[in-house]
């Protein structure tokens, strides 16, 4: 989508600190980090949330899904946690799938973070 973000950010017109990219997903850091570690992993194809899922996106979430663990492992995360917020109503600000990955608390998890992300 043309005014979208994180189409913008996946197609390089709009910087980000990037720190993974395949063909089908960007993985780059919060601009607002809500924890130590911070990032999103975005499909580069435009789909606006969990709610708009269609039964043939399945590969998509699990790909998703096993980069976020990738990189986890990378960062030496010693655990994290993976967030999808999904409507306004579940705090979804940005209209284009996203994955929060949120780490970096030394062993100390901070658990009310999933629900301010
Ligand atoms: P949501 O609330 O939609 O699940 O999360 C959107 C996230 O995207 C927020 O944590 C917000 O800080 C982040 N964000 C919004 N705009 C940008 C941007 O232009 N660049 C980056 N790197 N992050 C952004
Ligand atoms: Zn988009």
């Amino acid at each position: 989508m043309s005014d979208c973000i994180f189409c913008k950010i996946a197609a390089g017109s709009v910087p980000s600190d990037t720190i993974f990219e395949d063909e089908k997903a960007i993985v780059f850091k919060d601009i607002r980090p809500k924890a130590p570690v911070h990032v999103l992993v975005v499909p580069k194809e435009h789909v606006e949330s969990i709610a708009d899922l269609e039964e043939n996106h399945s590969t998509l979430i699990a790909h998703m899904i096993y980069i976020a663990k990738r990189v986890a492992k990378d960062l030496n995360l010693a655990g994290y946690k993976l967030v999808f917020n999904v409507g306004r109503g579940g705090g979804q600000i940005v209209d284009h799938l996203h994955l929060h990955l949120l780490g970096g608390w030394n062993g100390k998890p901070d658990n009310d973070a999933p629900l301010h992300v």
